[in-house]
């Protein structure tokens, strides 16, 4: 691959701090435009310029299938699975499989930086992104930072330490900025680690949802939307705390989320070689997609440290979603004996493994296919991808 000097890059200037993304509010603050590499904003931005065809074919060798219904809510891959550590990492957001394969991978050699994002001193839930070059500063990173994160911001600090191998921890928006740069880098290898991600919030937008969720807001270090239909808050002193989803108060939260997430359709990060998540695994267990051969070369140096089992799929998620599809809309919230009542009915005969994370991915689809109809009615036919339009195709919307 071509190497790309410096000083080529340095006639572009980032934006400075605070100021006007050229997305707007559709902004998810990735980093891309707090680097020289704004200069390339209008072809790689997600929320202005959004091609998933092309960049999956760049990627992966070709882009999903999109008559495999696997490949259609997944994207391409080679291999699914549940799995999780033997030895899970304390502090991580589950079993730590992120952490150890960027730990490993820079101890073997394979990269000489890794970018993710560790919080700043003063705020456990406000951004830090860093390259890591120390197995040390990679599980300073451990734990997800549930808000928008600018991990891209660092990408101009690769030219400067001259790095030719790194390995990259994002979120579909952030892969996406990345992705469609990479050829700009001068890198040698560029390897990418994705999550899924849904219902992002500014730093401002969290303290809201803790706020009205939670008993003790301050204390909160660790959340997750679990495959029980409840949220799980972790505290400081290790207690925990359970909300049934149908108890959220939508009304007030309706407008929390931030507007690139309600208008993302890149739940499950189609452009990373590895997702780890969990929402395709029984509980407990965390879930892996691996995309292409590189994502193959990257889980491999895990597997002396993970349990794996095949993924499974149980129930049928139809009917739960088109309820769910007013209830998002109308900002419906229950009593919360009634939420209570309903989450328990549906966990046990609910939607499991892989339909469950299908029962997520229909439930926001559907949910963002109504914003961005509403709020960018113009945008609509070019940012919304085909396989997600296939999939909301499948529910009955309210006009
Ligand atoms: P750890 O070893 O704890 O490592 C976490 C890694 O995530 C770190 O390397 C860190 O750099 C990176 N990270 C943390 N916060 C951010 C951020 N804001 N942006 C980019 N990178 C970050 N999985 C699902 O299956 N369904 C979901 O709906 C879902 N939503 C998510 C929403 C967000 C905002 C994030 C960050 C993740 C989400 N995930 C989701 C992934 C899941 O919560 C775990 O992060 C994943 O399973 C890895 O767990 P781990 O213990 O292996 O990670
Ligand atoms: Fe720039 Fe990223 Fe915001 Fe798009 S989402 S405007 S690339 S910072």
């Amino acid at each position: 691959m071509a190497s790309v000097s410096f000083s080529k890059h340095k006639k572009a200037k980032a934006l400075k701090p605070g100021s006007r993304r050229p997305a707007k509010e559709l902004c998810s603050e990735c980093g891309l435009c707090d680097t020289y590499y704004i200069q390339y904003v209008r072809e790689a931005c997600a929320f202005i310029n959004q091609k998933f065809e092309q960049l999956e074919t760049q990627s992966h060798g070709r882009d999903r299938n999109l008559d495999n219904p696997d490949e259609l809510y997944f994207g391409v891959y080679q291999n699914m699975m549940a799995a999780r550590k033997i030895e899970p990492i304390p502090g991580a957001q589950w079993t730590g499989i992120i952490s150890t394969i960027a730990i490993n991978m820079l101890n073997h050699g394979l990269v000489e930086g890794v970018i993710c994002v560790q919080n700043t001193k003063e705020d456990r839930f406000q951004p830090m992104p860093i390259i890591a070059r120390t197995p040390e500063e990679i599980l300073a990173a451990r734990v997800n930072k549930p808000t928008l994160s600018p991990n891209l911001s660092v990408l101009e600090e690769i030219d400067r330490l001259g790095l030719k191998r790194v390995l990259v921890i994002g979120v579909g928006c952030q892969i996406q900025a990345l992705r469609a740069i990479e050829k700009k880098l001068g890198l040698e290898k560029l390897y990418v680690l994705g999550t899924p991600c849904v219902d992002n919030v500014t730093r401002a937008g969290l303290q809201k949802f803790l706020d009205t969720t939670n008993t003790s807001p301050e204390t909160v270090v660790h959340y997750e939307f679990m495959q029980d239909f409840r949220v799980h808050f972790k505290h400081e002193d290790g207690s925990t705390e359970t909300v049934p989803f149908f108890g959220l108060k939508t009304n007030q939260l309706k407008d929390v989320f931030a507007p690139s997430c309600m208008s993302c359709f890149d739940y499950v990060n189609s452009l990373a070689d590895l997702v780890v998540g969990y929402m395709g695994a029984p509980y407990g267990w965390q879930w892996i997609v691996v995309r292409n051969d590189i994502g193959k070369e990257m889980l491999e140096l895990a597997k002396d440290q993970i349990q794996t089992q095949p993924v499974f799929s149980k129930g049928d998620r139809k009917q739960a979603v088109q309820q769910s599809i007013p209830a998002y809309d109308q900002g419906i919230t229950l009593p919360m004996w009634a939420a209570k009542l309903m989450g328990v009915v549906i966990d046990k005969i609910g939607p499991k493994g892989l339909e469950y994370a299908r029962f997520s991915i229909d439930s926001h689809f559907t949910r963002n296919y109504l914003y961005v109809r509403r709020n960018y009615i113009k945008k609509l036919k070019a940012h919304v991808p085909e396989f997600a339009k296939r999939i909301v195709a499948q529910y009955k919307l309210p006009d």
